[in-house]
Formats: structure tokens, C-alpha cells, sequence
């Protein structure tokens, strides 16, 4: 059985296999692994803060993330930055499968010794940041990396998802004609801190400017958030693969997150975070308390069916729900 103060304290000083472990149990359904999981959180909370800065990168697929992610963890490596990467991979619900497969990814970065590559299944979460996600950030913080990237497949929700339990949120894009700003959502822009327009090189420089203009005006449509800088957010040009703009994306970056430092803003962002976390993960444990009562199950089916069939309103159903939850004795 694992010992989870040998196993935290083993993480604290920088072991790799003891991070793996750990994330391993964090991510694990079961119950006894999960308890474990829960005793290491805790005495690494009581070992006292480290903090690393949280980065999400989110593009669909082929946009030239793990290329980039590569080029800048190399370049972030170089100036002796230590990395940590996890990508959150959506598993397909329906095959088992997975969108990233067995391609083997950010090879370089891979080699660099110190450096910290896990992807992790999102097991049907939608938009596949996962509840565990955070704590596993969290872990790698822990274990002393100076940045911490969070990669996502934006497939929908999962930019939203990244850029809650990150610092800075990148979304990576590619130089496609039209004005059509490649259908990314409202939401997404209003998460976005920055635009980078990769596979800007060769024949695709030019509709790259184009397309860096496109999301620059669709940027100043949006509503001025107090938490930037002049400037920002911002969209600039970069080619993962010629490994060009590493430098100007990271100056952008660190100069973002330094200017939130001092103004206050990362202080209030990780606060209001960790905030709307308890409150996710406390309603998420009373609706499974109050799920487990006995009869409650088959009370919420029945309330169900009667509001299918028209014989009650929504309304009327909860409140019977509400009525015979306050009756019961665990309450
Ligand atoms: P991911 O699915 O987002 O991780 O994308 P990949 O990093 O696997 O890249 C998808 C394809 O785009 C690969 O064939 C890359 O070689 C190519 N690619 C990535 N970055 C660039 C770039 O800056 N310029 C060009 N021309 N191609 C790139």
C-alpha cells in the first residue's frame, strides 16, 4: 500500500515517479486509491505553497499544438525553466479510442531531462478537462515546475474548462481563409488572454496576417476586462515548426502574467478559482449524499416519468423531492 507522507514528500523533493504515481491515484475510480489521493493532497497543502505558472493552450486538432508546445518548452528548457505538459486527451466515448492516438509527441522536449509529459484520458467529461484536472496541476506545482502547460483539444467546452483552472490562457489557431474566425465560440474569445496564428511561414504568411487582423478586431468588440494590460489580449504570429515567435510569444506571456502579479489580479484569479472549485466539487458531493438515501433514487425516477407524462409540473416534483429529503434523517 502506498504511503502517502513517503510519497509526498518524495514529490516535494522533485521525484518524477512519485509525481506519476500520484497523478495516477488522482486520476483513479477507485474509491480506496482516490482516499489515498485525497491524504496526499492534504499533506502537501500542510508542506506550504509552491507556485508555478499555469498555462493553458488549447487548438483543435492539427492547429500545431504539440509542435508548438515542443518548440516552447525546448526554448523555455534552454533558459532553465523546468516544464511540465498535460495534455488532457478526449477519449472517444464510443470506441474507446482516442483523438491523439499513439503519435509520439514533442519528442525534443521529451528528451530534455527534468522535463514532465503526461496525457491523461478525460473519460467522457465533456469538453474533457476533468474534475481531476486541477488537483493534477496542483501535483505538478508541488513537485517544483516553474510552468505547468495544461493542453486541451478545443472540441467545445474544453477551453473554457483550461483556461478556469490556469493563469493565462493561449489559444492556438491556424492562418484559414475567410472571416469566419474559424468558428470559435463567444466564450472562448472572452477566456482568451492570447491569439497565437501558427504555420505563419511559406504560403500561409500572407492569410495569416489576415486572419491575425480578423480576431485582433473581433478582440475589440469584446467587453475591456479590468484584469489586462493596455494591449491585451493579443494576437500574434508565430511558426511552431520553423520555431519562430517562441521568444515574442513567452515575452508576451510573462509580461502578462508579471503585470497581473503586480496589479493584484493573480491573486484574485487563483482565489476566485479555488472558490468556484469548492462549490463545484460541494455540490457535486451533496447531490451524491442526497442521491444515496434510501428510496431518494427511485423517488428523483418516478418524479421523472410523472413530469414526462405531464401528470405533475417541474416545480411541483421538486418540491415533493425537497419535501421528503428534509423529512429524512441524514438531514
Ligand atoms: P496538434 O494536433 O495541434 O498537436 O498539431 P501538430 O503539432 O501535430 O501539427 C499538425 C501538423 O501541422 C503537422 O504536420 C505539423 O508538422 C504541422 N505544423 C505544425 N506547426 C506548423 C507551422 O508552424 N508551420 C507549418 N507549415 N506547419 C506546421
Amino acid at each position: 500500500m502506498t504511503d502517502p507522507v513517503h510519497l509526498a514528500l518524495g514529490l516535494r523533493s522533485g521525484d518524477r515517479r512519485a509525481l506519476s504515481k500520484a497523478i495516477t491515484l488522482v486520476e483513479s475510480s477507485r474509491e480506496d486509491h482516490r482516499e489515498v489521493a485525497s491524504e496526499i493532497l492534504n499533506e502537501l497543502q500542510s508542506l506550504g505553497p509552491r507556485q508555478g505558472m499555469r498555462m493553458g493552450l488549447s487548438g483543435v486538432p492539427g492547429a500545431g499544438k504539440s509542435t508548438f508546445i515542443d518548440k516552447l518548452g525546448v526554448f523555455l528548457a534552454e533558459m532553465g525553466k523546468s516544464v511540465a505538459v498535460l495534455t488532457i486527451d478526449p477519449s472517444s466515448p464510443l470506441t474507446g479510442g482516442s483523438i491523439l492516438g499513439d503519435k509520439v509527441r514533442m519528442e525534443r522536449l521529451a528528451r530534455i531531462s527534468g522535463t514532465f509529459i503526461r496525457t491523461s484520458p478525460s473519460r467522457n467529461v465533456l469538453g474533457g478537462v476533468s474534475r481531476y484536472s486541477r488537483d493534477c496541476v496542483f501535483l505538478c506545482e508541488q513537485a517544483g515546475f516553474d510552468i505547468i502547460i495544461v493542453e486541451t483539444i478545443g472540441v467545445g467546452q474544453s477551453e473554457i474548462s483550461a483556461a478556469e483552472i490556469t493563469d493565462v490562457f493561449i489559444l492556438l489557431i491556424t492562418p484559414l481563409g475567410g472571416d469566419d474566425l474559424q468558428g470559435v465560440k463567444r466564450g472562448v474569445m472572452e477566456v482568451t488572454d492570447l491569439v497565437l496564428v501558427n504555420k505563419a511561414d511559406g504560403d500561409l504568411l500572407a492569410s495569416a496576417h489576415r486572419t491575425q487582423a480578423d480576431y485582433s478586431s473581433a478582440l475589440h468588440l469584446l467587453r475591456r476586462r479590468q484584469k489586462d494590460p493596455p494591449g491585451f489580449p493579443k494576437v500574434i504570429l508565430v511558426s511552431a515548426l520553423k520555431g519562430h515567435g517562441m521568444d515574442l510569444a513567452w515575452n508576451e506571456i510573462s509580461s502578462l502574467v508579471q503585470w497581473r502579479r503586480e496589479h493584484g489580479f493573480w491573486e484574485v484569479s487563483r482565489r476566485e478559482q479555488e472558490d468556484r472549485w469548492f462549490h463545484a466539487e460541494l455540490r457535486r458531493e451533496l447531490l451524491s449524499l442526497v442521491e444515496q438515501q434510501p428510496g431518494v433514487a427511485s423517488l428523483i425516477q418516478l418524479l421523472k416519468e410523472d413530469v414526462a407524462s405531464g401528470r405533475i409540473s417541474q416545480r411541483a416534483a421538486l418540491s415533493n423531492l425537497a419535501n421528503r429529503i428534509s423529512k429524512s434523517r441524514a438531514f
